[in-house]
């Protein structure tokens, strides 16, 4: 059988294309990719959902996303996508998608709504205290860590502007650089360098974080392998990374027109990719917003896209 819209992804963007396009009789597929209910599911609570006055745990948020979908027809597959086929004309000859190297789908649109995953020190201690004092976005977990002092990792756009929010609400925040400069625009850097609660620890790296349970200090070294070589530990309750996303657009690379990080590119403000019938939503093509609410959004946006596809 070959469906009218087979949805990549199971975070925000694709669980609200799936609402809205089985409320359309599209009867969609959704794949459930690697990490079902997606990156949102790697924080503690979600207190920015509007319709949640009280917050909600991401797995339930997830659940109830899902449950609406399912209400209205979606159907789902377990599994990751390893390979396409896109086609020119997917009205004639349809795209094809294979699940897991084994299974083969074919389908008239796609949405894409594969998101992107914050990248991490890669130490050790970032997975024993996540969701413990770990977390990738200020503006998902900074409120949990009012008046307390937190660190911020990392020296660009991101780091500046996460620190400048959490300073709005902390005691204190560290900035961990590794360099003996911000490579942040100017303008964000000096909203850090004169933020009285923000103070930058430029040539540091952290090597462990440490608390009985949760997050309550970093060690770190200074100017690693010099002779002013230092090690130095700071006390600190939330551990921010902000050294950058990464889309999960590979499988899309030989197919799809890409910004130079990796994002998918879209047609104005539609969700069209530069291949007929294939949209793409949430964070694989939001480098800028990166919320859930923006890529709940997008989802509505590409399956309205790609019922008008379908329609013309
Ligand atoms: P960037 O790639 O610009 O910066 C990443 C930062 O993390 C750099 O300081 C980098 O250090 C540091 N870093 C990377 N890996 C490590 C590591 N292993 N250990 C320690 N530090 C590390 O990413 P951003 O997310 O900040 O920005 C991405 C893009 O989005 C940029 O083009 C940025 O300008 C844009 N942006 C714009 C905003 C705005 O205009 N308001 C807001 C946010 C982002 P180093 O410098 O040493 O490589």
């Amino acid at each position: 059988m070959t469906y009218n819209v087979l949805i990549i992804g199971s975070g925000p963007a694709g669980y609200t294309a799936a609402i809205y396009a089985s409320r359309a009789n599209l009867e969609p597929l959704l794949i459930d990719g690697p990490q079902q209910g997606g990156q949102l599911t790697t924080t503690t609570m979600v207190e920015n959902f509007p319709g949640y006055p009280d917050g909600v745990e991401p797995f339930q948020m997830m659940d109830d996303l899902r449950r609406q979908a399912e209400r209205f027809g979606t159907r789902f597959m377990s599994g990751r996508v390893t390979k396409l086929e896109l086609s020119q004309e997917p009205l004639k000859v349809p795209h094809k998608v294979w699940v897991e190297d084994t299974e083969l789908l074919e389908a008239k649109t796609i949405i894409i709504a594969t998101g992107a995953a914050a990248k991490y020190l890669g130490i050790e201690s970032e997975r024993t205290y996540h969701g413990r004092g770990v977390s990738a976005c200020a503006t998902c977990d900074g409120f949990f860590y009012r008046k307390k002092v937190v660190a911020v990792v990392g020296g660009g756009d991101t780091a500046c502007e996460e620190a400048s929010y959490l300073a709005g609400l902390c005691e204190k925040v560290y900035m961990i650089v590794r360099k003996p400069y911000l490579r942040a625009s100017q303008i964000m850097q000096d909203r850090v360098l004169n933020n009285p609660k923000i103070e930058v620890l430029f040539e540091h790296n952290t090597l462990c974080l440490t608390g009985e349970g949760k997050v309550e200090g970093a060690d770190l070294v200074y100017k690693k392998g010099s002779a002013e070589e230092e090690i130095r530990h700071i006390a600190i309750s939330g551990f921010f990374l902000a050294i950058g996303h990464k889309p999960n657009t590979d499988l899309f690379k030989d197919y799809l027109n890409l910004n130079e990080e990796g994002y998918i590119l879209t047609e104005g403000a539609s969700t069209k990719t530069n291949i007929a019938g294939v949209f793409a939503a949430g964070d694989c093509a939001d480098p800028t917003y990166r919320q859930a609410i923006v890529a709940a959004g997008s989802g509505c946006k590409a399956a309205l896209d790609a019922d008008k596809f379908l329609k013309n």
